[in-house]
């Protein structure tokens, strides 16, 4: 247990959220249990993880979810560890919602995107057909999140485009996607900004400088692809070539590796979309699912195609080193195992001070000017 690594999780504590300032302690060595000094209050180290009251040993968890995170099918889970249906569903929700707020702390920043995919695959869940649209940054192969709607629509890519832009910088940035005409909207909707009014009323909106849009349209006859057209539709084609080069081998518009990601994202929610007594009947399980498999895609997966050689000793003797998207983006700088990113504590906005009416007091004051 080391105190200088934890954080006070009280919401209305003044430290909250901050870690190394000296204000926990450990309360019991025992029951695993820290103290902040500042609000007395003691909290288990599993406080704000998955783990957190569990009846079950974090290690048979832990394992449950990695086969999850794989498509391995739920009915063989509960034969295998002789754990309930409904159990493994409570798991799997805590991942998922646990991984939607690592994934909001952690790839929600803004980066330097370079080219950005997006695309949308059609799930049959149990009595319906939903709709999952998801977004990867191409160099890193970081996936920037998905949305689940019950239609193929505007709002649905809407949705998906912010989650897109709450991880952009305001950097040339080149967007492909497939044929669907919604996309534009979609786009040129979210990537705006309000310019300051000089007058009351509603500001005035500018587009982003920089954004490049380019689609790719397959042609089909019989089920099969029988040609694609490459379009730019917006943008000069010579910073497209440029963003091209630059994300990718080879300087071809395509949607290639979204749809392999597509392709990894469907294999391994069969396990969790499979039709019987399946885990998901709703659509609100189907966004913790593949929440689920997309951070630990992100976190805990080394990719072939980004490890990088690096060069050891005099020798001069090289060795691969792997890489997770998280690694490629400069997120972290290992790969996690499963059982640290359910672990992983997600530290609260820093304190503010309540809104009162007059002047603060003289211990508001003092705590303001220390934890502030
Ligand atoms: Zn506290």
């Amino acid at each position: 247990m080391d105190p200088q690594t934890v954080f006070c999780p009280n919401l209305d504590c003044a430290a909250r959220g901050q870690v190394g300032k000296g204000n926990i302690g450990i309360h019991s060595h025992k029951e695993r249990r820290y103290i902040c000094h500042l609000c007395r209050k003691t909290f288990t180290e599993t406080q704000g993880t998955v783990f957190y009251r569990l009846q079950t040993a974090p290690e048979t968890v832990t394992v449950v979810l990695t086969l999850l995170a794989h498509g391995c099918p739920l009915q063989a889970i509960v034969c295998a560890f002789r754990v309930d249906e409904r159990t493994v569903k409570e798991w799997l929700t805590r991942a998922g919602e646990h991984c939607e707020q690592v994934h909001a702390q952690l790839v929600q920043q803004p980066r330097d995107l370079g080219q950005v995919q997006a695309d949308e695959i059609r799930v049959k869940l149990q009595n319906a057909v939903v709709w999952l649209a998801m977004a990867m940054q191409v160099s890193t192969r970081l996936w920037l999140g998905a949305v689940v709607g019950t239609h193929r629509d505007e709002a649905l890519l809407t949705a998906l485009m912010q989650r897109v832009r709450a991880c952009a910088l305001c950097r040339p940035l080149l967007v492909c996607v497939d044929g669907f005409r919604a996309y534009l909207g979609a786009i040129r909707n979210v990537f705006r900004e309000p310019i300051p009014p000089r007058t009351l009323g509603r500001p005035t909106l500018r587009p982003w400088d920089g954004i490049h849009i380019a689609q790719v349209v397959k042609q089909y006859a019989h089920g099969h692809v029988v040609g694609v057209l490459r379009r730019i539709v917006q943008g000069p084609e010579r910073q497209v070539q440029a963003l091209l080069q630059e994300t990718q081998d080879g300087g071809v518009i395509n949607t290639a590796y979204i749809e392999r990601l597509n392709a990894t994202f469907r294999a391994r929610l069969a396990g969790l979309v499979r039709r019987g007594r399946s885990l998901l009947h709703q659509t609100a399980t189907l966004q913790v699912g593949v929440y689920w498999v997309g951070t630990v895609y992100n976190f805990c997966t080394a990719h072939d195609s980004l490890r990088i050689s690096l060069s050891v000793g005099r020798s001069g003797r090289r060795h691969w080193v792997l890489r997770t998207p998280a690694m490629a983006a400069g997120i972290t700088d290992h790969l996690w195992t499963v059982h640290e990113l359910l672990s992983y504590h997600v530290p609260p906005s820093h304190w503010t001070p309540p809104k009162r009416r007059g002047r603060p007091s003289k211990a508001t004051k003092a705590l303001i000017k220390q934890w502030c």
